[in-house]
């Protein structure tokens, strides 16, 4: 397994987030997280991402126990393992967007392939976007700029917090397509967290949650 939950719990304080969760995810798959707001969805992902430490059980990544890193040991794992999509996108205003999908390449000091760049804007759709700035971009090709920034270093798994939440349901089912397509092409993990049912039929799997449990795990 790629990705591993081992019997997470998380409180917060009385309040119990995440109630024993355990699932595996294989490398390459589009997993979907599915359930009402407030069923622990996020709370899962800060624990993949290591922004959050569990009560109990351990995270495994990649084979490393996540919860066993010391804080710097975590940051850095966090930088060449773990990329994030969050729901506002993120880009930095000031730089272009090419620029915007280099910056986590650069600051791992690895050197940019303009080649690369360009394949994957394409597969995205964006590739006559690279050199325009955010704002003068529409809201779906923002979301892909910041799909294709949080892809291009190949993280070991990608995690997306309700990334197509702002989207409307025919740019959403479109940016799930690319996730699905990037997933195969780079074989690239992903997990997705959604409260849409239709979103969430587009993934290889998904993850039912309700009160902080797995309530379902279904393989499509
Ligand atoms: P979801 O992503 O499914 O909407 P969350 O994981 O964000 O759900 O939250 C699950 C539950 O945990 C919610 O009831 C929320 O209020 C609670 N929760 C999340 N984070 C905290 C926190 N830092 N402190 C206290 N309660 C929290």
């Amino acid at each position: 397994m790629y990705v591993e939950m081992r019997d997470i719990c998380k409180n917060y304080g009385n309040f119990r987030a995440s109630d024993h969760v355990s699932f595996g995810i294989e490398k390459g798959k589009l997993v979907a997280l599915l359930g009402p707001s407030g069923s622990g969805k996020s709370t899962l992902i800060n624990l993949i991402s290591g922004l959050e430490k569990p009560t109990h059980g351990c995270v495994y990544v990649h084979d490393v126990n996540l919860t066993q890193l010391s804080l710097e040991e975590q940051i850095s794992f966090r930088r060449w393992h773990i990329g994030v999509v969050f729901q506002k996108y993120n880009l930095i205003p000031a730089m272009n967007v090419f620029e915007n999908i280099v910056l986590p390449a650069k600051l791992l000091e690895r050197t940019v392939n303009e080649k690369e760049v360009f394949h994957l804007a394409k597969t995205l759709g964006i590739e006559e976007k690279l050199f325009q700035m955010p704002d003068e971009l529409s809201g779906g090709q923002q979301q892909r700029a910041a799909i294709a920034r949080a892809v291009y270093t190949h993280p070991t798994i990608l995690l997306g917090d309700e990334l197509t939440g702002n989207l409307d349901s025919r740019t959403s089912a479109s940016v799930m397509e690319l996730l699905k397509k990037i997933s195969r092409q780079y074989q690239q993990t992903m997990l997705v967290v959604t409260h849409d049912e239709k979103i969430a039929a587009m993934a290889d799997r998904i993850i039912r949650m309700k009160d902080g449990r797995v309530v379902e795990d279904e393989r499509l």
